[in-house]
């Protein structure tokens, strides 16, 4: 990976590492229960318009979710790394991934109507039920992501 700057993280084995190639603070969670069931608890991730450079691809398994999406994870360590639109993203990255959590704003929370009653986050957040997030931004009614 050449020192270009942008963000950069990785899995937990260290064998996938990326880089962001646009500058994004912007934090979202997503408590849809695909999400929960998928790494344990809501998804916390960082919105890249841009594309993401991985190193050590191949290690990295997709799993095709829905039909506009899938998630990549790292084959080695099992570390959620994205949810990402198909076929050409945007890349939502898992931002516990991220080495720098430094300048990171927590700004939305999505599936806000499918997050169980027994943990709400503090932060102030623009927050989005699973209908309003789909009325948004695709023509699907009603489904999950
Ligand atoms: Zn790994
Ligand atoms: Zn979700």
């Amino acid at each position: 990976m050449n020192a270009k700057t942008g963000k950069t993280g990785q899995c937990l084995c260290g064998k996938v590492k990326f880089r962001l190639t646009d500058e994004v603070h912007e934090v979202g969670a997503c408590h849809c229960d695909m999400c929960r069931r998928w790494g344990g608890g809501p998804f916390l991730e960082i919105r890249c318009m841009g594309p993401v450079e991985f190193e050590g691809e191949e290690h990295i398994v997709r799993y095709r979710s829905s039909d506009w999406a899938e998630r990549g994870f790292c084959g080695v360590c099992g570390s959620n790394l994205f949810y990402c639109i198909v076929p050409d993203g945007p890349y939502m990255m898992s931002v516990g991934a991220l080495e720098d959590q430094t300048g990171l704003k927590f700004t939305s929370q999505v599936f806000i109507d499918e997050k169980p009653d027994w943990y709400a986050f503090a932060n102030k957040t623009k927050n989005m039920t699973g209908a309003e997030l789909f009325a948004m931004y695709a023509p699907q009614d009603g489904e999950k992501s």
